[in-house]
């Protein structure tokens, strides 16, 4: 499918049926599967020969699900997981171990930032998180001789950075890592960050892939590009013995393009057990048909009602990167030249009270903790996510006590307006 549109590799990469077989994605609803020898299932225990056994580690559904969403990244190999959460755990996890240090944008998800600074921190690997903005000796300055990845978001929830793949890329190459980018917010519809040096792409698949709001899932997907026997004393897991498999070296075994893959499948999957289900995969995959046509419509709308907002008395700030005048245009450009997502945030005059009672009197617009799914919602986080903050802690953070972040669905754009413009009113 090499030579396809990403289009037409949202609706057919991945899965090919032959002759009499389904044509949707079978759900393959069994724990475990049938061998006619222990001889034959002793193979794919020492990973001699490709196989399912049992769907904690793996299962057809999700494969082929996988190899979609591999095929839409330009990578080489994919595997889904229970959530976005365990996506950018097991993306790093596979890499680091304790004693590791990782550099990361300080623009990233907050489930993420706990996860690196407080949850991964507890098992003994550090983080220097620096500004996305930050200049090439700043962001060089940060590496140690012990880091192992670097981290960032291409528009980062909910901050809407953007992040310079190719400066964060080259940080990480000519200090001998992996650039790991969290993709979750353009999708490969709008950004591919592999054509920009990422070697690994994560998602939280619950966003706009899924697109529904309906099952929770995340993806890890390896483009094969980084060498690790090229560095084989900085990720022994990849280039030395693993003894819970006879000694295999997934670097030589697996080359270049197998070993990340198969050691999170094998080794992480194994041991954690945050496989996503195989109806939530093919849930996941409905979803994938239409990303291309969705995609165009959550950016179209996004950037309808950013531009409708900036020019409102009652706004007194809008981020969104295809805005013009926002700071990051030229890096949404550059990366997404055909547009974003459906995120957009801004200030209202007047702070928590005026969000508080402008939320209220959204007709479309519901209130709630998520986004990038079909219906337009909003949130404050003065009074949801953040309401244990004070408005100088807010400040402080960053977050604006009047900030709303809302998150423009498929609705139609006037529609979408018209109500913004009542609730202002
Ligand atoms: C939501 C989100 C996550 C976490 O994903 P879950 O599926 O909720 O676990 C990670 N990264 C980004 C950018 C997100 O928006």
């Amino acid at each position: 499918m090499d030579n396809y549109h990403i289009d037409t590799k949202c609706v057919q990469a991945g899965y090919r049926p032959e002759n009499g077989e389904p044509r949707q994605i079978p759900i393959i609803q069994s724990t475990t599967f049938k061998y006619d020898s222990s001889e034959e299932m002793g193979k794919l225990f020492d990973l001699e020969a490709p196989g399912y056994f049992y769907t904690r580690l793996q299962n057809p559904t999700n494969d082929y699900v996988a190899a979609k969403i591999a095929a839409l990244e330009g990578g080489c190999a994919a595997m889904l997981t229970s959530s976005g959460q365990a996506a950018n755990f097991f993306a790093l996890f596979n890499i680091c171990e304790s004693g590791s240090h990782i550099v990361s944008s300080a623009s990233i998800y907050g489930g993420t930032f706990n996860l690196i600074s407080v949850t991964m921190a507890k098992m003994g690997i550090d983080v220097t998180f620096v500004s996305p903005d930050c200049g090439r000796d700043e962001l060089n300055a940060a590496f140690r001789p012990n880091t192992r990845a670097v981290f960032g978001e291409t528009i980062a929830n909910p901050a809407l950075t953007v992040l310079d793949i190719e400066k964060f890329a080259e940080a990480a190459h000519s200090h001998g890592v992996p650039l790991i980018v969290d993709n979750t917010f353009p999708t490969p519809v709008h950004c591919r960050p592999i054509e920009f040096g990422a070697d690994i792409v994560t998602h939280s698949t619950t966003k706009y892939m899924d697109g529904h709001g309906a099952a929770v899932g995340g993806a890890v997907v390896d483009s094969g590009h980084f060498d690790w026997m090229a560095h084989r004393e900085s990720f022994p897991g990849l280039t030395t013995p693993d003894e819970s498999y006879h000694g295999i070296v997934y670097a030589e075994k697996f080359g270049k393009e197998g070993a990340f893959i198969t050691k999170c499948t094998s080794q992480l999957m194994r041991d954690l057990g945050c496989i996503q289900s195989p109806q939530n995969a093919y849930i996941l995959n409905l979803g994938l048909e239409s990303l291309h046509v969705r995609m165009e419509r959550h950016a179209a709308n996004g950037l309808a009602v950013a531009e409708f907002l900036s020019t409102h008395p009652k706004v007194v700030h809008v981020s969104y990167p295809h805005l013009p005048s926002d700071p990051y245009y030229k890096l949404a450009m550059k990366y997404m030249p055909d547009g974003g997502c459906g995120v957009v945030s801004f200030e209202l005059e007047g702070g928590r009270p005026a969000a508080e009672a402008f939320m209220g009197k959204l007709k479309i617009a519901a209130i709630e903790t998520h986004v990038a799914d079909a219906r337009t919602c909003c949130l404050n986080p003065a009074t949801s996510t953040h309401r244990q903050m004070s408005d100088e802690q807010l400040a402080a953070a960053g977050i604006p006590a009047g900030l709303i972040r809302i998150s423009c669905g498929l609705e139609a754009a006037d529609d979408l307006i018209n109500d913004l413009e009542q609730a202002l009113a």
